[in-house]
């Protein structure tokens, strides 16, 4: 069994804290990958971003959020390489 946290394999996001609980298939089902945010109808929402781009706007959320930037960039170029849409 999978004990893991399942986070979103675009963004990193826990899906579980996902107001939308997950994106969408394109047959409307729910993704269990994807959150709502990254994934829409089938496809990703920011289709042709690049891994350094999503980086990027990751850390600019977090900073949002009130996290530092320094912290931030750490987490964030540390769990987005790993995911599946990156790899
Ligand atoms: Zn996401």
């Amino acid at each position: 069994m999978e004990n893991k946290e399942t986070i979103c394999q675009s963004c990193g996001m826990p899906l579980n804290m996902d107001p939308g609980k997950g994106g969408t298939n394109l047959d409307k089902s729910k993704s269990d990958k994807y959150c709502s945010f990254c994934f829409q109808d089938g496809k990703f929402v920011d289709e042709g971003t690049t891994l350094q781009g999503k980086i990027e706007k990751n850390i600019q959320i977090a900073v949002k959020m009130g996290m530092p930037e320094s912290k931030a960039r750490e987490q964030v170029e540390t769990i987005l390489p790993t995911l599946e849409r990156w790899k």
